[in-house]
């Protein structure tokens, strides 16, 4: 991928909120109509307060199983110490002001046909349209030796919350000299850079309080996103490469399939030799959130096809599937999409609902990673429709961070991020 200046990008991607006013439909009223949003995440969040702020005739209920949401995004930060699970904690009073109504409960079907959803509370909601973001749902059984009750013990924390306060408290608890291991998931997975800066961030909690610990990378792949730019800082910052490295990567083709995992005594056989852990985290193989499984909208692969330019099912119509839980490859399963894709699908929503067809979307992506406070890096993109109505990725828009980058501009990185956090989650939550 080739490095265009941030000013570029912007120029090209149109920026987040120019995105979301490119797709404002023309004002004239669906009045009274219904749309129920299920699940309060990134992409929930998004396309029910854009519906309102689009059309605030439209009557949007949001259904979400916990009243707090804990952002993933900067998670990792909070096993490194450098911020609180607070302050990635977010409730849903923003999303009353726009008078969306929310609603706290598990959904627990959607009827394509009768055009309702139930939820475990025994509530029933008709729609005229059905957003479902349930985010992502993991397959434990997959690694043999392991399970959903051992993640109660051995921590994914790849869902933020009590998960990310375990592992934490684990790595507090772990000796100087300790070993970490992190499994890391096959493809596809929700934040594909999210392993290597996760095993980033410990190590920079490890070299400055347990200097004699290490982290060893369990990984399927034989590559991962940013590659190139993590290996260089782990290089500059914690010996990779060396014999000393805090940090070893074991790749597919090095043996760093996991074949099982004796949970007891935190062994784990990959496939050329057995590591034993002080401090474990298995991140498990996903698929899409259990609710689009059980509303019969997944395929083979275990993920939600969708029609590209609505997100509306290519299984059940009026439903719309967006965030982790669908296929919108090739853009990655991230916040930045979830949230660039709800703001494409409540533009077509609002158009649909009256009679109207949906605008030509647009779409963008950036992921960040924190290698330590002061060294960040990112990869960009910005995506549109294909002929083929296929999204594709613009060619020379986006990039990566350049591998020359001074030192100024890598921690110029880590600015950047923190403020896309503080953008991101008031564009979602307020
Ligand atoms: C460690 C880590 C770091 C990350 N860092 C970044 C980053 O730097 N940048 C970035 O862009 N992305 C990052 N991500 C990815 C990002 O968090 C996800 O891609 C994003 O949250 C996806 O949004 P979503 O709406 O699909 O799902 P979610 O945000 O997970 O929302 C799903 C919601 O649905 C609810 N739900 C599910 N089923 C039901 C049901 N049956 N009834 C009611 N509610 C239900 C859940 O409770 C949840 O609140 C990171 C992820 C991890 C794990």
């Amino acid at each position: 991928m080739t490095h265009t200046t941030r000013r570029n990008f912007l120029k090209l991607s149109g920026g987040v909120a120019a995105i979301g006013a490119l797709g404002f439909p023309a004002v004239s009223h669906a009045e009274g109509k219904k749309v129920v949003v299920v699940g309060g995440g990134v992409g929930g969040c998004t396309t029910a307060k854009y519906i309102r702020m689009m059309d605030s005739s439209v009557d949007v209920t949001l259904i979400e199983a916990n009243e707090k949401y804990h952002t993933c995004f900067m998670s990792n930060e909070v096993l490194s110490g450098e911020r609180t699970l607070d302050s990635i904690t977010f409730d849903y009073e923003g999303l009353k002001k726009h008078g969306v109504t929310v609603v706290h409960d598990t959904v627990s079907g959607i009827d394509a046909a009768g055009k309702k959803v139930t939820t475990a509370g025994g509530q029933s909601f008709a729609y005229d349209r059905c957003v479902v973001s349930p985010g992502v749902s993991f397959k434990f059984d997959a690694i043999p030796g392991f399970s959903a009750e051992l993640a109660e013990k051995i921590p994914h924390a790849w869902k933020a919350g009590p998960q990310t306060t375990l592992l934490r408290k684990q790595l507090e608890e772990m000796k100087d000299g300790g070993t970490v291991v992190i499994v890391a998931p096959p493809n596809p997975f929700r934040c594909p850079p999210g392993p290597y800066e996760r095993a980033s961030q410990i190590a920079w909690y490890l070299k400055n309080h347990k200097p004699k610990s290490k982290i060893v990378i369990l990984d399927p792949k034989d590559k991962f996103s940013k590659q190139g730019l993590f290996l260089a800082g782990w290089k500059k910052h914690y010996g990779y490469g060396t014999e000393t490295s805090m940090i070893k990567w074991v790749s597919g083709a090095d043996g760093g399939k996991v074949e099982s995992i004796d949970a007891d005594a935190l062994t784990i056989q990959a496939a050329v030799e057995e590591y034993k852990a002080d401090v474990l985290n298995v991140i498990p193989p996903q698929q899409a959130g259990k609710i689009a499984f059980d509303a019969g909208l997944t395929d083979d692969a275990g993920w939600c096809p969708v029609d590209q330019k609505t997100f509306e099912s290519t299984v059940h119509k009026d439903i719309h599937v967006i965030g982790d839980a669908s296929n919108a490859s090739p853009m990655p399963k991230s916040g930045y999409s979830a949230n660039s894709q709800a703001k494409v699908c409540a533009s077509a929503i609002v158009a649909l609902l009256k009679g109207g067809s949906a605008p030509e979307p647009s779409y963008v992506n950036t992921c960040y990673s924190i290698i330590t406070p002061d060294h960040g890096i990112s990869v960009a993109a910005v995506y549109r429709l294909g002929e083929d109505g296929k999204i594709a990725a613009v060619k020379d828009a986006g990039g990566l961070t350049p591998a020359d980058a001074s030192d100024a501009n890598l921690k110029r990185e880590v600015s950047y991020a923190h403020s896309w956090f503080r953008n991101i989650t008031h564009d979602v939550f307020g």
